[in-house]
């Protein structure tokens, strides 16, 4: 008899275990620190179940961070959600695994690139704390660039076939959105954890030490 019968709150706590590891801890606490190309997975595992966060730059997956203008930018962020929430970001060969539950944010930064302006342009003072954001670069009166970052979060809940301690699963998110170059992943279990750093070439997380 199985005594390994707990509900996903034990899995979520241990995946908030792993997020204030020191690992993500840097990350965690200041979004707007993400750098584009890198995306970041975690992965709680108790017998056959997984809780998986995702976080990426919203342009890996879609290609922009601003709020959508046009109906192809609507469409590409209702493209990517749906993709999100309807594939299982980590799998066994075969699918095996069955999502029951998956939740897609997309989380716009600070809408700065209009609203910035006004205050922007003299520096008078420089008391504003809030001002100076993770770019330090000062583009004056120049916002070419915008800089309103925005993310996707992923809270993803599986059922696997098989119990998932010494498996090795693989995510398809590096062909399905070409703009991710590397996911740091790591993994919790009961018994252990891990890390890996997955690529096109090497999209697999193996779940033991
Ligand atoms: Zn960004």
């Amino acid at each position: 008899m199985s005594t390994r019968n707990r509900s996903g709150a034990h899995l979520a706590l241990m995946l908030g275990l792993l997020t204030t590891s020191a690992a993500f801890a840097a990350a965690a606490s200041n979004p707007g620190a993400h750098e584009h190309g890198k995306a970041r997975l975690e992965v709680a595992i108790e017998g056959r179940t997984a809780i998986i966060r995702f976080e990426s730059p919203a342009m890996n997956l879609v290609g922009f961070e601003h709020d959508p203008r046009t109906p192809e930018q609507r469409q590409a962020i209702t493209d990517a959600t749906g993709h999100l929430e309807h594939h299982a970001l980590l799998d066994r060969s075969g699918d095996t695994c069955a999502i029951t539950d998956s939740r897609v944010e997309r989380l716009a930064g600070r809408a700065d690139p209009e609203t910035h302006q006004a205050d922007h342009g003299d520096h008078g003072d420089h008391g504003e704390q809030d001002h100076h954001d993770a770019h330090s670069h000062h583009d004056d009166d120049d916002h070419a660039e915008a800089s309103s970052h925005s993310e996707f979060h992923v809270m993803q809940t599986l059922a696997c076939d098989e119990p998932l301690a010494g498996q090795t699963l693989t995510t398809g998110l590096f062909t399905e959105f070409a703009g991710i170059e590397v996911i740091e992943a790591a993994w919790v279990s009961g018994s252990g954890q891990g890390g890996a750093s997955l690529t096109i070439d090497r999209p697999t997380l193996t779940l033991s030490r």
